[in-house]
């Protein structure tokens, strides 16, 4: 496919062929680099409300929000100046710090479903701590995830499916080894009847189940409540903890998540993105019973040398407080709302076979018709239709997240004529690839 060039796009071109003397592929995270849509990666020089200007001048409305964590946007004038007050004072000190003291409390007094949190530096960072604290609670091995969901780059998560009805998993990575993987046992979303079986098949070996609520990471994969119920009731039933990965979901969908959003409470939840004002942030939560097994109160061991540290925590109490402004997320929720159906009627009114799932403020473009429940649902090949519309929507000043599977995120930042703009130039780009 060769695509016709309509912005200038030699600074972030130039840019990208330095990087790939520096890092692998050019960047330091893999969708970063552009491989399933086309033309070299835009470098980003600067970022204010919802817009952001890449190193060639183009000026882009922004719907992925640094994958999810901005939602207030770029450059949010209540954290940059927490930030830069804290900044002031030094960065890091290795100790406890009282603004470490205030964001736990603002999300204790504020969350049903959490009882004790502990700070680390990434989501990756959040999932692996929560899992290993599941085992050292539980003294068992096996954890069980769904195929669809993502959960960071953590060795035992990196696995998928076995062949035909096998639920041992094979990893997923070079480097992960086999007999990590099958620790693993991965199963279809909304299987009840195969997890019942793996659960009893496995009796006395799963220290937990743990699920994306919403899963986010393959299209938004929107799950009935009775689902996220039944795991919750299999979890209690088989005596194994049940682990939400509120990464994205945590303080996005609602204050309280996923978990509060279906009312469905987990053992522990784990967190990152949001939290952390745009800093590197993740932290993970469950009662005080749970959290007391982590060191150095119990025997589960987990550190962090930057954790906590007073400036990630300034952002993320600069954040969050913004979150709990009365309406706010029935606010994003409505305009997202408005902002998807917008799209869907266009694309309805023209047999487009496009619609937007979407729930608080995060949505999807997802090609076909029917409502899509599972990573399997997926048809690969509409791929190149995403590929299309995101080069499309680059030349008219909208930036998606480089690849189909990726959701869209919208901030508070986002005016209602922002989100106009978007709705028009997502239809104009519809018509690219389908009309
Ligand atoms: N869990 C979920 C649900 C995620 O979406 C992600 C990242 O996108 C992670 C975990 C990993 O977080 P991080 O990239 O901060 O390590």
């Amino acid at each position: 496919m060769n695509f016709e060039q309509r912005i200038p796009r030699e600074a972030s071109a130039r840019l990208f062929e330095e990087a790939q003397e520096y890092f692998p592929g050019g960047v330091n995270s893999p969708v970063r680099a552009f491989r399933s849509v086309s033309g070299p990666p835009l470098f980003i020089r600067e970022g204010h409300g919802s817009h952001m200007i890449d190193e060639d001048g183009n000026r882009l409305l922004d719907f992925c929000c640094s994958w999810g964590p901005l939602i207030h946007g770029h450059d949010n004038p209540h954290i940059r100046e927490r930030v830069i007050e804290t900044v002031l004072r030094g960065t890091s000190f290795g100790t406890p710090n009282r603004l470490g003291n205030q964001l736990g409390k603002l999300i204790l007094d504020n969350h049903r479903y959490v009882e004790r949190i502990r700070f680390v530096s990434s989501g990756t960072e959040a999932v692996m701590s929560a899992l290993r604290l599941a085992r050292g609670y539980t003294g068992r091995n096996k954890i069980i995830k769904f195929d669809g969901c993502y959960h960071g780059h953590v060795d035992s998560l990196l696995v998928k499916a076995g062949s035909g009805l096998a639920t041992l998993g094979t990893s997923s990575s070079a480097g992960v080894p086999e007999t990590v993987a099958r620790d693993t046992l991965v199963l279809p979303l909304g299987d009840r009847d195969l997890l019942e079986r793996t659960l009893s098949e496995h009796s006395g070996e799963v220290a937990c189940i743990i699920v994306e609520p919403i899963p986010a990471n393959n299209g938004l994969l929107i799950q009935d409540r009775s689902w996220l119920e039944c795991l919750r009731i299999k979890a209690w039933k088989h005596d194994v903890l049940l682990i939400f990965d509120e990464v994205i979901s945590g303080f996005r969908v609602g204050f309280e998540g996923a978990a509060g959003l279906y009312d469905v409470a987990p053992d522990i939840i784990t967190f990152g993105k949001v939290i952390g004002g745009g800093f590197p942030v993740g932290a993970y939560g469950a009662s005080k019973e749970i959290m007391d097994y982590i060191a150095p109160v119990g025997p589960v061991y987990q550190a962090g040398t930057l954790s906590a540290n007073p400036v990630a925590m300034a952002a993320g109490l600069a954040a969050l407080e913004q979150c709990l402004a009365p309406g706010f997320y029935v606010e994003m929720a409505a305009r997202t709302h408005r902002m998807a159906t917008a799209i869907e009627a266009y694309a309805r009114e023209r047999n487009y076979p496009v619609h937007v799932p979407h729930v608080g403020s995060i949505f999807w473009l997802a090609f076909g018709t029917e409502r899509i429940e599972r990573a399997d649902q997926i048809d690969a090949a509409n791929m190149q239709y995403f590929k299309i519309i995101h080069h499309e929507l680059l030349q008219t000043g909208v930036y998606l997240g480089p690849s189909g599977y990726e959701v869209g995120f919208v901030s508070s930042a986002h005016s209602e004529t922002d989100l106009q703009e978007g709705v028009a130039k997502i239809c104009a780009a519809m018509d690219v690839a389908f009309g």
